[in-house]
């Protein structure tokens, strides 16, 4: 954890308005000092808009932006102790990589250059290709060539702006295991902007998760995948199955809840609040790959939770996974997820199913929200 004097980067209140929409509403968040953040969300929830309020790009229509004891809210965008790392890479074309990572340093008259540089192309692990231009590398050398270049400097925080957007799949997730290399052994702030939850999950210490505007919840990756608050949350990291159910008294550490005849059994402390709780109304969460298949009518004993009568209406076999899709009695449609392990029967289309699942991996939200 930060220490009290540590230069966090924090935003009380920060509000964007283009006309009388509101792009990011009210927003309050503490980026402790040499963190990796992100700020996860779907297309047009406001992130882009927040990383350029805090790089100078964009001004605020209200709140606040310091960094450590200095009020950053209304310095030029030069001024702060911040770079940006943006997807196009932005790179001099008719520069070699080497001058490309040295210019920062130069602009400002810095001594060492050569040194500095070296080091730098050491790190991003392109130490043999400083003498080339831009267009000889591939695209992935091309990102840490802009990640070199926005970090010779030393900024205090590094922004960046869906950085891995233009590489293909594989190299994204080489890409996302050197970033995090690279700012553990740098120990810089990096605010990293993405719509990729497995992305976000992947690099960061702390994720946000943004959604119109406002940030829906914020926390350490397995904390949010295990303790959703909200539907959004549930849905937008991994998937979730989420069954509307009626509340029906507790058994100790336990809440009851009911859908057609069944009763589901959650640990007190994975339900989101207690007012889901009191006003009786609630969504069930299951995540489909914590979820059995058992032929119809299979005994447990173990406690768990059981929901009976499904049937099997689609399979898909991917690999390391085989995914069914199971209709309920009540007309909804569930997830499984099974691990491919051969320790298991398959199921085909049209077979009688029940449902298994422990109480501990269950989660519960206020039914006042829509399940998507
Ligand atoms: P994406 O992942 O697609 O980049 P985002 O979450 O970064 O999305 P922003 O770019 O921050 O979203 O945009 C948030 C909202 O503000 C969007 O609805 C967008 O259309 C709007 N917006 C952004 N910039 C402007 C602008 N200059 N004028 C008017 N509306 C804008």
């Amino acid at each position: 954890m930060a220490d009290s004097d540590a230069e966090d980067l924090v935003l009380t209140g920060v509000t964007k308005k283009f006309g009388t929409f509101k792009a990011v509403d009210d927003l309050d968040l503490t980026v402790p000092q040499g963190s990796f953040f992100a700020l996860l969300g779907p297309s047009g929830c406001g992130k882009t808009t927040t990383l350029r309020m805090v790089a100078g790009l964009e001004e605020l229509t209200a709140g606040a932006i310091t960094l450590g004891p200095q009020d950053i809210s209304y310095l030029k965008p030069y001024k702060r102790p911040v770079n940006t790392v943006f997807q196009s890479y932005a790179l001099f074309p008719h520069m070699t990589i080497f001058e490309n990572v040295a210019f920062g340093l130069r602009r400002q008259g810095k001594k060492d250059v050569k040194k500095q540089v070296e080091d730098m192309l050491e790190l991003v692990e392109l130490a043999q290709y400083g003498a080339r231009k831009p267009t000889q590398l591939s695209g992935g050398q091309q990102q840490r060539v802009a990640l070199a270049r926005a970090l010779i400097n030393r900024p205090q925080v590094l922004l960046l702006d869906e950085p891995l957007g233009a590489l293909d799949l594989k190299l994204r997730r080489a890409m996302q295991i050197e970033l995090k290399r690279i700012q553990t052994e740098v120990g810089i702030t990096f605010v990293h902007v993405t719509h990729d939850q497995e992305e976000a999950m992947t690099m960061a210490d702390t994720v946000a998760v943004m959604n119109a505007g406002l940030i829906e919840q914020m926390g350490e990756p397995k904390e949010l995948y295990e303790h959703p608050r909200t539907t959004f949350v549930a849905n937008f990291l991994g998937q979730s199955n989420l069954i509307k159910a009626k509340v029906n008294g507790t058994d100790g550490d336990q809440i009851r809840a009911e859908i057609e005849g069944s009763t589901l059994r959650v640990p007190r402390d994975r339900a989101a609040d207690d007012a889901a709780v009191r006003s009786g109304s609630v969504w069930v969460g299951i995540r489909p790959e914590k979820v059995f298949l058992a032929a119809g009518g299979t005994e447990t004993s173990d406690g768990s939770n059981v929901l009976r009568r499904g049937r099997v209406t689609d399979v898909s076999f991917i690999g390391v996974s085989t995914q069914y899709l199971v209709r309920m009695p009540w007309g909804q449609e569930l997830m499984v997820f099974e691990q491919n392990t051969g320790a298991r029967e398959d199921f085909r289309v049209g077979d009688e199913v029940d449902l298994h699942w422990l109480p501990d991996h269950t989660f519960l939200l206020d039914a006042d929200q829509d399940a998507t």
